[in-house]
């Protein structure tokens, strides 16, 4: 069988659409007729960096699809199931998944098995353990979330990490509680995703903060309760809020947001990290701050436990309670891609997704 996908051979250049081979499936393997794929900033880090993954690497890990085949092991899912795809596999026996923590199993990562997507005989390697912009992938069976089949693939495929990764570091990772106020730093698709969280988990005030009106918009549609565009919001959120905010989310990624986003906490306060900084980037600040109370923490994929979270996300969406439509700005085919990866460094563009079926 022929599955045609997405390459980067070498960082800093365009991607290529190649014809490639999937190979047998191996017992735990699931053959998944990939339908939708979003285009996450990580993948753009990828590709003009290409630090940590080995190069020639599919990439795209947003995806959603219909199973086509199963491996002799595989009781997760059948035939013709709805899946999302999961980047963080669990082995359900490794100190982190005892601990409930299975989004930093060690036993599966990287995920064992699948990938099976070959070039004159070479596995390629998979971005995340997907390579989902591909019409087809091979991922292991701790990886294909069944979810509702109603759902459309185009939306939901985002639950696999910008969605995921946005309302969890607000409702899993920060645990915001019915009263709390929040601020949310960057209002890109997993900003975005912490306000559509913040919103569901009761949060009293939500306060959006970004450079772009259009995204503050957004935002404001989505669950904000304030929006602030102002250079230095810190200031502008100490007024507004009698001091500062329970939560703070940073998803834009850069030290300067993740300081920002620490003066806009009260004592007891938590600051999330969530954007992706370079491995240059350093933090520089008083440990005084802490000493207050405050807690600052990294999230992972929003501390996810996908069985459960996807397909809750994908009901919420089904019931209209997360308004997944407005965070998708495009789409394209397959040979879009570098077209979509070119607009994440334009400040106009929530999410692109490809359309692969
Ligand atoms: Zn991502
Ligand atoms: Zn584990």
């Amino acid at each position: 069988m022929k599955a045609r996908a997405v390459v980067l051979e070498k960082e800093k250049h365009p991607v290529n659409l190649e014809e490639l081979t999937v190979e047998a499936l191996e017992p735990d393997d699931v053959l998944i007729r990939v339908h939708a794929c979003g285009v996450c900033r990580s993948d753009r880090n990828v590709q003009m960096t290409g630090e940590m993954v080995t190069l020639p690497i599919i990439l795209g890990h947003e995806a959603a699809g219909v199973v086509e085949d199963v491996g002799g092991s595989v009781t997760q899912v059948e035939q013709g199931d709805h899946v999302i795809v999961s980047q963080t596999p669990s082995c359900g026996h490794c100190p982190a998944c005892v601990r409930g923590k299975p989004y930093l199993c060690v036993g599966m990562n990287p995920s064992p098995g699948g990938g099976r997507l070959t070039r004159n005989g070479e596995e390629l390697n998979r971005y995340m353990s997907i390579g989902g912009f591909a019409e087809r992938v091979v991922v292991h069976q701790g990886q294909a979330i069944k979810i509702d089949a109603r759902a459309p693939f185009d939306k939901v495929c985002l639950i696999g990490c910008g969605v995921m990764t946005g309302y969890g570091a607000a409702v899993r990772t920060a645990g915001v509680v019915p009263g709390m106020t929040v601020a949310v730093f960057g209002c890109g698709g997993v900003g975005l995703s912490a306000v559509m969280g913040a919103r569901l988990a009761g949060a009293a005030k939500i306060i959006a903060v970004d450079t772009a009106p259009a995204k503050l918009e957004i935002a404001e549609r989505v669950g904000a309760t304030h929006s602030i565009t102002a250079e230095d919001p810190v200031s502008d959120i100490q007024k507004l809020m009698g001091g500062g905010v329970d939560v703070a989310i940073e998803a834009v990624g850069t030290t300067d947001a993740m300081l920002k986003a620490m003066k806009a906490t009260l004592p007891g306060g938590t600051t999330v990290v969530v954007g992706v900084p370079s491995f240059a980037d350093r933090l520089n600040f008083s440990p005084f701050h802490l000493l207050m109370d405050r807690t600052l923490r990294g999230s992972l994929v929003g501390s996810e436990h996908p069985p459960h979270d996807f397909p809750y996300l994908v009901d919420l969406y089904l019931q209209g309670r997360l308004p997944l439509d407005d965070l998708v700005t495009g789409t394209f085919p397959l040979d879009g891609v570098n077209t979509a990866l070119d607009l994440l460094d334009k400040n106009t563009t929530i999410r692109s997704v490809i359309l692969t079926a």
